[in-house]
């Protein structure tokens, strides 16, 4: 494949990804690329060099409309009439073509969010994954057989069972975060299961979405069974959220917009999951490996600039290992070298944007005036890019901001903590409106499962952080979300349930 330098530092794309970027993007309505209906475009950015990427169709609540009836017309059309197997042979014919443009993907995800290469790799090749798996889960999708009690047939013989069926036509909003993974995470079990979609990806990610919406019509999906309308999240992610005809929103964002979505929905009564923020606990306590915690702690919260929902970001350190433990965090930000994500020597990108990256900065002035002190990090890189490096702040109060807001940046709290008490322990990691994720770090196997046991959150781990895997379900308590994602429960969130009384 010829590469050629670009101008984001230099490095060098592949041909796909130059002819690409250099086209003008539509959105997918029922199976034509086309303008939004206003003209309007929106700009895609590379957070590293700041440079224009390319330019996109910017859709509203029209568009949004035909989007979704197009939706709903493959969904009582061509597309409920395709068997479950030919449904899967789509699938994993999509899953073969991302896998023969992984590079492209890899690189537009790179240039488009900021993330670095070894990441962006791992989520492209993910997806392929994700698409394989639901796409054999597609075989198993079945229901129970079961006799009704006779007062329902009239002692008459008889028989129930139940199928499983698509819960229709759904409305896909996605993040910026990890743009290709959070989309494949929901549309892989929602075409597995028979649904028809709407995607709306975030403003600032609009690229990798259209890139896989030209496979889908390259796999020989039919029209209007993948829509994607990229545009503002308070104009077509809000039309979207309410409209009649969307009989469920998959959210993945803000716990602030994840309220907005619940109530945009109540119109129609649609059904709604939601993943939201984190502000997840690691807990180290006196007896933890603590070269394993030095680079796994920092790995909690460092890993992707720290923008990533299952983040650990409140670190407890027990009195007995916390200078040690501060140590060898402060070492192990040397492991991180900074720069664009294109050349794979760099492992730590920009932030997503200038005004988040602020935020982001903002959050330290704060708990430096709230009194905590700064060991490393806390100013931007006086280079192109918003590039903040890891941060490490201590004498962190557990009842300051830094400790309790959600920062979606290489923000680390540390809380030094005396006791050695699991309730009270458990206790103040729960201290917070939010539970996606959380880690333990002890030697002790009685330690770690009762602490786990009381924790309440929907994903804890033991001596490591933040486990994602295609086959392993992953969703909030509390305010960090509604149901599961990944896994078997990831595809039924896509399905209903319908119970069959047949007397005979
Ligand atoms: P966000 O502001 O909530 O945006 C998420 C998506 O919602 C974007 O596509 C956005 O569009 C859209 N949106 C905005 N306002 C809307 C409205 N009124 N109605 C419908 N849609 C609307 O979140 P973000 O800043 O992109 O992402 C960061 C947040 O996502 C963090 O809180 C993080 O914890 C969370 N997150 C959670 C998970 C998880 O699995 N739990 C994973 C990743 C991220 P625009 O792009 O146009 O604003
Ligand atoms: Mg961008």
């Amino acid at each position: 494949m010829s590469r050629e330098a670009t101008p984001f530092d230099g490095h060098s794309v592949s041909a796909a990804t130059r002819s690409f970027l250099s086209e003008r993007h539509g959105l997918l309505i029922g199976g034509q690329w086309r303008p939004s209906l206003s003209g309007a475009t929106l700009d895609s950015h590379d957070p590293a060099t700041e440079l224009h990427l390319a330019t996109v169709a910017s859709g509203g609540a029209a568009d949004i409309d035909m989007a979704v009836t197009a939706a709903h017309r493959a969904f009582t059309g061509p597309w409920s009439r395709l068997k479950a197997r030919e449904r899967a042979g789509l699938l994993v014919r999509l899953a073969r073509l991302l896998e023969r443009d992984a590079e492209m993907f890899t690189e537009l995800e790179i240039l488009d969010n900021g993330m670095p290469r070894f990441i962006a790799g791992l989520t492209v090749s993910n997806c392929v994954e994700m698409f394989d798996y639901y796409a054999s889960a597609i075989l198993r999708i079945e229901g129970v057989t079961t006799t009704p009690p006779p007062h329902v047939t009239a002692d008459a013989e008889a028989l129930t069972y139940t199928l499983r069926e698509p819960v229709g036509v759904v409305g896909l909003i996605v993040p910026w975060n990890v743009p290709v993974s959070t989309l494949t995470l929901k549309l892989a079990p929602a075409l597995a299961a028979g649904c028809t979609v709407v995607v709306k990806p975030a403003e600032e990610t609009p690229l990798s979405a259209i890139a896989l919406g030209r496979l889908i019509q390259e796999a020989g999906f039919p029209d209007g069974v993948v829509n994607i309308v990229n545009g503002p999240g308070e104009s077509a992610g809000a039309a979207l959220s309410t409209h009649a005809l969307i009989d469920k929103i998959s959210f993945t964002g803000s716990t602030e917009v994840g309220r907005k979505i619940v109530q945009a929905a109540a119109g129609n009564l649609k059904k709604v999951s939601l993943e939201l923020g984190g502000k997840s606990p690691v807990v180290v306590m006196p007896d933890a490996d603590l070269e394993l915690a030095g680079s796994g702690v920092s790995m909690a919260t460092f890993f992707l600039q720290g923008q990533n929902c299952m983040a650990g970001t409140r670190i407890f350190a027990h009195a007995s290992i916390h200078d040690e433990l501060v140590a060898r965090l402060e070492a192990f930000t040397g492991f991180f070298t900074l720069g664009h994500g294109l050349d794979p020597a760099n492992n730590f990108g920009p932030l997503i944007g200038g005004a988040h990256a602020g935020r982001v900065l903002g959050h330290v002035d704060r708990a430096l005036n709230d009194g905590a002190t700064l060991v490393t990090g806390g100013a931007k890189l006086d280079r192109p890019g918003h590039f903040v490096p890891p941060t490490i702040l201590t004498d962190v109060r557990t009842d300051m901001a830094v400790f309790r807001d959600e920062i979606f940046g290489p923000v680390m709290a540390i809380h030094r903590f005396e006791t050695e008490d699991l309730e009270q322990i458990a206790a103040m990691a729960n201290d917070s409106v939010y539970g996606l994720s959380g880690s333990v770090w002890t030697r002790s196997l009685s330690t770690a499962h009762k602490l786990v046991s009381r924790i309440r959150s929907g994903q804890v781990s033991i001596n490591c952080h933040g486990a994602i895997a295609t086959n392993i379900p992953f969703g909030g308590y509390k305010q960090s979300g509604w149901g599961r994602e990944f896994g078997r429960e990831g595809l039924d969130a896509y399905l209903e349930t319908k119970a069959v009384t047949a007397r005979l």
